[in-house]
């Protein structure tokens, strides 16, 4: 009996969803019976990769989603399911561009280099109709909502659910709250290491969306749902250990920085303009970042390549603790190459001792002008994609993803690119 047939006997799974997620960063799945784990565990589910997100063709042979028994997860809210993420094979091959299998290897790269990277993500969501029109608390309109108790309690049962699911997991759920634009939320749980956290990343997105759809709502991670409201950002908290040790920790420093964190941090600061085009893989993303004040005063996502103390205007904050907060993903980010290309990132700054430059203590947002040599991010994707093209470092480390995100990508580009938007109607039409 495989480990996975006993589970299913032990706890009573009726069903496994077996999901892995696409270059998108969509989770796709097949829903196997218990009946049939045995040999799914062993030869794995098969999928057409061309429909299944994975810039195949449909000539190529079958796509191969070997469920990892180690991410195993009851649902709570459906306990006769399990839910399964999954490696991707093809012709006896491990898949290059598959998202988890790149986090994979540069996981084995670090501990190569002696290092465990963790991470605790910060996966900010709008609860809204089910028509996405508008947030669907019409009582939340406060221009300045940001820990809005009632706001917050009112969705109380859709959040405190989630939470409940986190603590029966043993995620080590710690804290919700109401965030900076009407309708959002942010619930986080503790920091683990980086591929734990990508398959919790992974599934807390399936998760939120599923409770809020049972509470007859809907949740979004878009990073810009409502233009006149903050995005929805996923901060990333990053460390680097060795067994209990936290490398990035050192007290002699005034942040509290080692001088490997740093390093690590000169490696993101290095190749922050292509990574924005993996941290912000959406054409909307950048309606996120570089955005205008909005009307609760502040974007509070980053238009610069800096970093800082504990001040939440620049790209990167380190707010002491031997780790530091990484403020450019968004909530569209694969949840595997969010890790994967930071641990590429950081272990070219490690190697290559890159310095991160001088740290900025200053409110970018009212003082951004008056630093006239900070790198800026791209405007849009398509300049985010073009600088990732040219990044052999990034397109070494990340392997067979990058071209097949490229094409893909560039392939979204030319479609929005094949709209006309109102704007441009009311700008253009009597020039
Ligand atoms: N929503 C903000 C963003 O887009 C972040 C707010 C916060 O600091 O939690 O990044
Ligand atoms: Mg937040
Ligand atoms: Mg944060």
């Amino acid at each position: 009996m495989t480990d996975l047939e006993k589970t299913a006997k032990d706890r009573g799974i009726k069903h496994f969803l077996i999901s892995y997620t696409d270059l998108f960063g969509v989770q796709r799945a097949k829903l196997v019976p218990a009946r049939a784990i045995g040999g799914m565990a062993k030869n794995g589910a098969g999928f057409a990769g061309f429909a299944g997100g994975m810039d195949m063709t449909p000539a190529h042979p079958d796509l191969i989603a070997l469920p990892d028994p180690d991410s195993f997860i009851q649902l709570p809210w459906k306990p006769e399911v399990g839910w399964l993420a999954s490696d991707l094979w093809m012709d006896g091959k491990i898949v290059e561009q598959g998202p988890r299998n790149v986090l994979k290897r540069l996981k084995a790269e670090a501990a190569e280099k002696g290092l465990q990277v963790k991470s605790g993500v910060e996966c900010e969501f709008f609860l809204i109709t089910p028509d996405g029109k508008d947030v669907c608390d019409t009582a939340d309109r406060q221009a300045k909502p940001c820990y809005d108790q009632s706001a917050l309690m009112r969705q109380y049962e859709v959040v405190a659910e989630v939470s409940d699911v986190m603590s029966q997991l043993g995620w080590g759920p710690y804290q919700t709250d109401h965030e900076d634009a009407n309708g959002q939320f942010e619930m986080n749980w503790d920091f683990d290491d980086a591929l734990v956290t990508a398959d919790r990343h992974a599934f807390f997105k399936y998760m939120v969306r599923s409770i809020a759809e049972k509470h007859g709502l809907r949740a979004t991670f878009m990073p810009k749902p409502f233009v006149d409201l903050t995005g929805s950002g996923c901060h990333a908290h990053v460390s680097a250990w060795d067994g209990d040790r936290n490398l990035f920790a050192d007290d002699s420093d005034e942040l509290g920085m080692s001088e490997l964190g740093y390093n690590f941090i000169g490696g993101i600061i290095h190749s922050a303009e292509a990574l924005c085009a993996l941290y912000n893989p959406t054409v909307n993303s950048y309606k996120r970042i570089n955005a205008p004040r909005t009307t609760s005063g502040s974007t509070w996502a980053p238009n610069s390549v800096t970093y800082s103390g504990d001040n939440r205007t620049h790209m990167i904050r380190v707010p002491g603790g031997g780790r530091f907060e990484l403020r450019l993903p968004d909530g569209s980010v694969n949840p595997y190459i969010l890790q994967a290309a930071t641990i590429a990132a950081g272990l070219d700054g490690v190697e290559n001792k890159r310095n991160p430059g001088k740290r900025l203590d200053i409110n970018m947002y009212t003082h951004g002008h008056t630093v006239t040599d900070a790198k800026k991010l791209p405007l849009n994707l398509l300049d985010a994609l073009r600088t990732l093209e040219k990044n052999e470092m990034l397109k070494q480390r990340l392997g067979g993803f990058i071209p097949s995100f490229l094409a893909k990508k560039t392939e979204e580009w030319n479609s929005y690119c094949g709209h006309l938007t109102q704007w441009e109607r009311d700008h253009t039409l009597d020039c």
